[in-house]
């Protein structure tokens, strides 16, 4: 393992959530959920104002309803956070080549790998002058972990929450971990931290005590030496930058969470099969092994692995698909799961990549962006809570309610005071879906330090 904090984990502070406050000046400072309003809708993000009242990730929206009555709720504008997270990559990958990202709003940065940091003053400088950049880019927070592995600059980031940052400095790492509970490292959900609670483990450094004999013979042998590596603070995975790369790929979307562990296992090992009999049927073999996971809050993240040379043997892509899925947290459930092989030998075949994509399902946003009214009459499905709209005189506004013919309208916009909201029918002409605004008014073209006033023309 490296000797300096040079990795650094970024995640952006209830990004969706936040990202709405900053939208909706009349949300800043209360109780906020996005999420699916349909019946099986799930809390995607929740304020922190929500967050006090007991509101969290993954809970069943019904839940969080009863639990916090007063909260704005509110579907997901995909499009707007897809921006935002465009504006904090860039930044990241001003620091260096190898960004990983794990979802819109979370990242790894090998600050090595570039030479922009090579100690902790380094390391800590940089991430202070990040989190200022993605302040003034975005107008939104994010908090900054570093540390010399991924797993512990993951858990510095979580330390620093909300809008901080921590570092953890070598040597100091095991000391650390050591009474957090296990279900603090990653690769470590729900079922295996009751199995382990019920072999009388309950923190890090009772599973270090426990020994690697003892944690193969509970985990398997594969899952235990990770876990026990983990538990004395050793992680040298690498920070992987996602590259395109064509590939042959399947995937499944699955109707229903799939939460069981085992039942993940399964059906990434049906997935490996079923690429690997494409992969054949073409005549081509590959060396990269891609696993691509979509979580229930519609994070998706893809881990690869590259061999030696090329296979097309189904043992093989099995194996690493399952060592994959290991290194994946998958707690709160999983909606999509895709297996893939890349880094084909010699030749590619366009039209075998078209069929691939066209497998590839596209998200159902619809699944958590349900109407969020029942209403007597049919209510347009675009007046969703919280979807941006346009009318002709009030100006931009977003959806507060809809039902019962009518749309509530509150007309704001990131940058004027909180607005008025006014009732309309939802056949109203006047009124239109529209786009989201950007969160800050002029977002600077060059985050960093300009070098002077820009020429005139
Ligand atoms: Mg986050």
């Amino acid at each position: 393992m490296r000797n300096a904090p040079t990795i650094l984990h970024l995640d952006m502070d209830a990004f969706y959530a936040s990202a709405e406050q900053a939208s909706k000046p009349s949300l800043r400072g209360k109780a906020v959920v996005v999420g699916g309003l349909g019946p099986r809708g799930v809390v995607a993000t929740a304020s922190y104002e929500a967050r006090a009242l007991g509101v969290h990730s993954a809970m069943p929206m019904a839940q969080a309803r009863r639990l916090a009555p007063n909260a704005a709720y509110l579907v997901p504008r995909f499009s707007l956070y897809r921006a935002v997270s465009e504006q904090v990559m860039t930044l990241l990958r001003e620091l260096s080549p190898l960004v990983e990202p794990l979802s819109l709003d979370e990242a790894f940065v090998d600050l090595a790998a570039s030479g922009t940091a090579e100690d902790a003053e380094s390391a800590r400088r940089t991430g202070v002058r990040l989190r200022a950049d993605i302040r003034t880019a975005t107008g939104l927070t994010g908090s900054v972990g570093l540390a010399a592995s991924k797993m512990l600059a993951k858990i510095a980031s979580e330390r620093a929450k909300p809008d901080g940052l921590v570092l953890i400095e070598p040597g100091t790492e095991r000391a650390l971990l050591g009474p957090l509970p296990v279900r603090t490292l990653p690769g470590v959900g729900p079922a295996t931290g009751d199995h382990l609670r019920r072999a009388g483990i309950t923190t890090v450094e009772e599973l270090a005590e426990a020994g690697e004999d003892e944690l193969v013979r509970l985990l398997g042998k594969a899952h235990g030496q990770a876990l026990y590596a983990m538990a004395l603070a050793r992680d040298e995975r690498p920070v992987v930058a996602e590259r395109e790369a064509k590939s042959v790929s399947v995937e499944d979307t699955y109707d229903v969470d799939i939460h069981d562990r085992p039942r993940i296992g399964l059906e990434v090992r049906r997935l490996a099969d079923r690429c690997v009999r494409r992969l054949r049927e073409a005549g081509l073999s590959g060396r990269t092994i891609v696993l691509k996971v979509r979580r229930y809050d519609f994070s998706t993240l893809t881990r690869s692995e590259t061999l030696r040379g090329p296979t097309d043997d189904p043992a093989v892509v099995r194996e690493a698909a399952e060592r994959l899925l290991e290194s994946v947290d998958t707690t709160g459930g999983v909606r999509l799961l895709g297996v893939g092989v890349s880094g084909l030998a010699d030749y590619t075949q366009e039209d075998l990549f078209a069929q691939a994509s066209s497998r590839a399902e596209p998200v159902p946003e619809e699944a958590v962006a349900a109407p969020v009214v029942v209403a007597r009459e049919p209510v347009p499905p675009h007046w969703r809570a919280g979807q941006d709209v346009r009318h002709a005189e009030h100006g931009h506004g977003w959806v507060q309610g809809s039902g019962v013919g009518r749309v509530t309208v509150r007309f704001e916009t990131p940058q004027s005071p909180p607005g008025r909201i006014r009732t309309f029918l939802v056949t109203d002409p006047a009124l239109e879906p529209a786009e989201p605004l950007p969160l800050v008014a002029t977002a600077p073209a060059a985050p960093s330090p300009a070098p002077g006033p820009p020429a005139a023309p």
